[in-house]
């Protein structure tokens, strides 16, 4: 595909989706959403609201056309390093037989499937902003308001190094609650437009694979860097990754099903996959550096006591959050299990 068509292809699909948020919430609240281009030459998206206490919500969300293309290369060069078969011995050790290219072509053609991941990746980020824009995420980062300009953006790498303490905390658990209406709402969408389970699971794996994608572009050339009291605005891509897969399907599938057995096996190949792709391509660590792969959140060294800054804020800032929220559902706000918070506690 060319630069235009892959442009256009996220255009297509984004401008439809606005125009559906438009139609359903945002017209009967006298308001609008509005999507934007942003032309420098920069990997970002960002949120963008004009909030009066009482007043119309206001909204735009933008996307870098860099970001677009970065996203399509990515997904391009990952298809062409499973191609290679250059870790074939690895993955039938880990996962047997049944290859993730092969998986990821069941149905359509090579290209199809590149586009198909690609809007995948490209709807979950728009998704993730609707998602900050829904909660009204900058006016709890500004301190509860009756007035409030903010623009969220993803990558503000500068910030990242200075902030620490509850604001952190509070930044970090509304990235986290950005990622859960994302990928619920991508999920919601998946089991609206498919009717049988080959269809649902093989959309399924583009939607983990362009997720595992966006996250590793997001964690670059870094290495995992244990985190367990937040600081920085954003969560390691890593512990993001780690949060969502499991929304993905426990929306899906009942526990111990055979329908969980395999979308577990089918998101750890897919976002294992794409770390060893990212590690050949992308980084010179020259092995496979420690807690790279996912590996189930609570394993990850720093998870828990992380984890626990981050619940305890989200109970703090819930009622303000339902408070502020003019649209959207409550599936789609971020929650955990009973069975979550026992296992924190009696970590
Ligand atoms: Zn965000």
């Amino acid at each position: 595909m060319t630069q235009q068509e892959v442009f256009d292809l996220a255009y297509k699909a984004l401008s439809g989706i606005t125009d559906d948020w438009n139609a359903a919430y945002y017209e009967d609240l006298s308001g609008e959403l509005k999507l934007q281009w942003i032309e420098q030459p920069i990997f970002q998206a960002q949120a963008y609201s004009a909030y009066t206490l009482g007043g119309t919500p206001s909204h735009a969300i933008g996307i870098s056309y860099n970001l677009l293309w970065q996203l399509y290369l990515d997904i391009k060069h990952y298809f062409e390093y499973l191609e290679s078969g250059k870790d074939d011995k690895a993955f039938k050790y880990w996962w047997g037989e049944e290859k993730h290219i092969d998986s990821l072509l069941t149905l359509t053609t090579r290209e199809q499937a590149i586009q198909n991941i690609y809007m995948a990746a490209v709807t979950w980020v728009y998704f993730h902003e609707l998602g900050h824009l829904s909660q009204e995420h900058g006016v709890i980062r500004n301190g509860n308001s009756s007035r409030c300009n903010s623009t969220l953006v993803e990558c503000d790498i500068q910030n990242s190094k200075e902030m620490n303490g509850e604001t952190s905390i509070v930044w970090h658990v509304t990235e986290i609650a950005a990622d859960y209406f994302a990928t619920s709402t991508c999920v919601a969408e998946l089991i609206r437009h498919f009717n049988t389970k080959n269809d649902l699971l093989l959309a399924t794996n583009y939607l983990m694979t362009g997720l595992a994608v966006v996250l590793h572009r997001f964690n670059g050339q870094n290495l995992f860097e244990e985190q367990s009291i937040p600081s920085g605005t954003h969560p390691k891509p890593f512990v993001r990754l780690e949060l969502m897969i499991p929304v993905i399907f426990e929306m899906l599938s009942e526990p111990d099903s055979d329908d969980r057995k395999k979308l577990v096996i089918a998101s750890g190949r897919a976002a294992n996959t794409v770390s060893l792709y990212w590690i050949r391509a992308h980084t010179e660590f020259g092995g496979i550096p420690d807690n790279y792969f996912i590996q189930g959140m609570l394993s990850r060294p720093g998870v828990i006591p992380y984890m626990k800054h981050i619940v305890r804020k989200w109970d703090e800032i819930i009622p303000q959050i339902i408070s502020l929220k003019r649209f959207g559902e409550s599936w789609q706000e971020l929650k955990f299990s009973q069975n979550f918070r026992e296992t924190l506690k009696n970590s």
